[in-house]
């Protein structure tokens, strides 16, 4: 007799809702993609993906297209933005023998979807639907039953799954539902992203990742490859509390901003701006009985060093391993795995790490400021050190640690 196949539901088909059902279709569940949106959203967000993702994305079968559509960066550096010098560079070659990807890409994370649910698109036990919204959950020992929306008629329906995985991001309408805890806190400044043509590259000598800490502000610079690959930089910026959106956003704050970094930046060349609250947040719970969390329903995290779609990422696949125990008739402590290496590792690596990119980046204070600056210094001209800072900058250690967690 064979087994009765499965039936998943994700909700969200952001970057981790559609590597999620990607690696539920090859495992051969039958998968429901929801979404509450008809479009894909392509505001800048995520665009670096860490040799350790690389691993995953090949798993699922999309990496060779996601380095097509985006940038390969060997190096990122550090920078003094005072006295615009480098500090230190960091070089992923030495991660030779750790992974078979020794080098981080720059994909926007909207090409990620796109590519995601054209490789769903293959798998006929796969179906993705756009425009429903996942309202609420319940569930027995039996099943979970799905109660959706319509985004165009507001029409409800009921769907029945064996498993449920909630990747509808930051503000979940699933784990707001369960009354999971976020437990953690939002920063009192926000983020400043804006996208210019102006070429960091050519004018300063930057590689294609690059963090500047300074006395006054730091700034982050990344180039991404864009729509029509012609290439494009997106400068991180934070703002001061007392500053409002349009304040952040207006022409003269922007150029105060673009030329504290490089004088020789345009306005003109400016083609985006954007502004965002930054949280440091993990949920209570990573899974409530048959309803998992993946990415950022369950964790947030500063952008810097950029791992919380990495993070997601690596939930997918921990999840897809963990809902296939499940088909194997998995006990409870096997299910709960999941939340204890995931939330653990957010924990450990994603929040530690973050929090204290953001400190390094931000140090105000000139002896201290020095003393990390030639930390990162010391750090780069040891090949040991700085190979164990890439194997956790690239969360290859991370993997390493889920793997002893029984
Ligand atoms: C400025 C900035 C820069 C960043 N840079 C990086 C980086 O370089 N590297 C990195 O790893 N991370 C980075 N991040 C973080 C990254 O963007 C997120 O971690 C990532 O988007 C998480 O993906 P997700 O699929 O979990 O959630 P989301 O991308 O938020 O997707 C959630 C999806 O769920 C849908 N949805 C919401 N509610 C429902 C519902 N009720 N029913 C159905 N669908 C629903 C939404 O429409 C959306 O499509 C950055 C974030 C910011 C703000």
């Amino acid at each position: 007799m064979t087994a009765k196949q499965l039936h998943v539901i994700v909700s969200g088909a952001g970057p981790v809702g559609a590597v999620t059902a990607i690696a539920l279709a090859q495992r051969g569940f039958r998968v429901t993609l929801l979404e509450a949106s008809h479009r894909i959203d392509d505001s800048p967000r995520a665009s670096t993906l860490h040799p350790s993702t690389l691993e995953y994305l090949a798993q699922v079968g999309i990496l060779d297209e996601v380095i097509r559509q985006g940038l390969v960066a060997r190096y990122f550096q550090f920078w003094d933005r005072d006295s615009r010098t480098r500090v230190a560079q960091f070089d992923h070659e030495l991660l030779k023998d750790d992974t078979p990807y020794p080098f981080v890409v720059q994909t926007e994370q909207h090409k990620i979807v796109r590519i995601g649910l054209d490789k769903l698109a293959q798998y006929p036990d796969a179906t993705f639907r756009s425009g429903v919204r996942v309202l609420e959950a319940s569930q027995d020992g039996e099943g979970v039953s799905v109660v959706t929306e319509n985004a165009d008629t507001g029409g409800r329906e009921t769907l029945q799954c064996d498993y449920l995985v909630a990747c509808d991001g930051g503000r979940s309408a699933l784990r707001k539902h369960l009354g999971v805890s976020f437990d953690g806190h939002t920063f009192p400044e926000r983020f400043t992203v804006l996208t210019t043509l102006h070429d960091f590259e050519r004018s300063l000598g930057c590689s294609y990742r690059n963090y500047l800490a300074g006395s006054q502000e730091w700034a982050n610079l990344f180039k991404v490859s864009g729509d029509d690959m012609k290439g494009r930089w997106r400068a991180v910026f934070p703002t001061r509390e007392s500053e409002t959106d349009e304040e952040a956003l207006s022409d003269a704050a922007v150029m105060t901003r673009l030329s504290g970094v490089d004088p020789s930046c345009r306005l003109e060349d400016v083609v985006h701006r954007n502004i965002y609250n930054v949280h440091q947040r993990v949920a209570g719970k990573f899974r409530v009985g048959r309803i998992f969390l993946a990415g950022d329903s369950s964790h947030l995290n500063n952008p810097i060093g950029g791992l919380g779609l990495n993070c997601g990422v690596h939930d997918a696949l921990e999840l897809a391993a963990t809902l296939e125990l499940a088909r194997e008739g998995a006990s409870e402590h096997d299910l709960d795995r999941y939340d204890r290496r995931r939330r653990t590792l957010n924990v450990q690596f994603v929040q530690e790490q973050t929090i204290n990119n953001k400190k390094r980046l931000e140090e105000k204070d000139p002896a201290a400021r020095a003393a990390r600056l030639d930390e990162l210094r010391a750090i780069e001209a040891d090949p040991v050190r700085q190979r164990q800072f890439l194997l956790r900058s690239s969360l290859l250690a991370s993997v390493a640690q889920a793997r002893t967690i029984a």
